[in-house]
């Protein structure tokens, strides 16, 4: 079983579980998902993966982000994700726009600045977790490497800037999302996306799929470097990396978990 393969089930069991949940009128959250995706991944590929997540997080806090670290023959990249999930009935995610009660900055605006100004710098993501009985919704497919599976849809990407840019018309219904989001196994699946190697195929691919906002980044003044891809990762990662039950600190408030995946040489790029 492959990390693409595994991907696209995670995709079909999160469509399938938010299908049950409206049919009987329960609305999941995202951290259930969450955890759920992130067991199915430690269990299917326990060798490859290892996570930490920091017990210490409050509600009140502007965020409950992940850091999802790909590695591969020394070479890392990393994404900053914060998980929405749709609303069963309005087939809108209910919280996309969040801001903290006591937070200054939104939600999306802290993910962004909390991915860039650190070193090295991570790709900022939303991870959408959907499903919908609209058959009117998700009739277009951007993945050129699989055919259309409209639970493939389930768990799905949209760039961080994205999300800020439509911050002000407060656009949340999937009506309005869905030219902009990707289903989350063609980063780790596409195999249109040339690189020497996976890590940089799946910069390649983010880089065509969520470009940062250059207007946003002048604005920030932050110094964003060519490539993502580094050889040195953050200490906490390398920490967990060496030992997954290494003691490490949280890099900001807003960060809950880690997750990091070795691709292993039999995770090819889908042909
Ligand atoms: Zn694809």
């Amino acid at each position: 079983m492959t990390v693409c393969n595994t991907f696209q089930q995670l995709a079909v069991y999160t469509w399938t579980q938010i299908n049950r949940s409206r049919k009987v009128n329960y609305q999941l959250k995202e951290e259930t998902l969450t955890d759920m995706i992130v067991l199915e991944l430690k269990r299917k590929h326990g060798h490859q993966v290892i996570t930490h997540t920091f017990s210490k997080y409050y509600e009140s806090k502007n965020g409950a982000d992940w850091e999802w670290w790909f590695n591969n023959n020394g070479k890392w990249i990393g994404f900053r994700i914060q998980a929405k999930i749709i609303n069963n009935k309005s087939n809108e995610f209910e919280h996309l726009h969040y801001k903290g009660k006591k937070a200054v900055m939104h939600q999306c605006d802290t993910l962004i600045h909390n991915a860039l100004t650190t070193s090295p710098p991570k790709i900022p993501l939303y991870s959408l977790f959907l499903s919908t009985n609209d058959k009117s919704l998700l009739k277009r497919w951007f993945c050129k490497t699989f055919t259309l599976d409209r639970k493939f849809w389930g768990c799905s990407l949209i760039n961080a800037f994205d999300v800020q840019k439509l911050r002000s018309s407060n656009i949340k219904h999937l009506r309005d999302l869905e030219m902009l989001i990707r289903p989350w196994h063609c980063l780790v699946c596409c195999s249109g996306y040339h690189g020497n190697d996976k890590i940089q195929q799946m910069e390649n691919y983010a880089k065509a799929n969520f470009p940062l906002d250059n207007n946003i980044i002048k604005e920030l003044n932050l110094n964003i470097p060519e490539s993502f891809i580094t050889e040195n990762p953050p200490d906490y990662v390398l920490s967990l990396f060496k030992n997954e039950s290494a003691e490490i600190q949280p890099p900001d408030e807003n960060l809950y978990g880690i997750l990091i995946m070795t691709l292993a040489s039999n995770d090819e790029i889908a042909q």
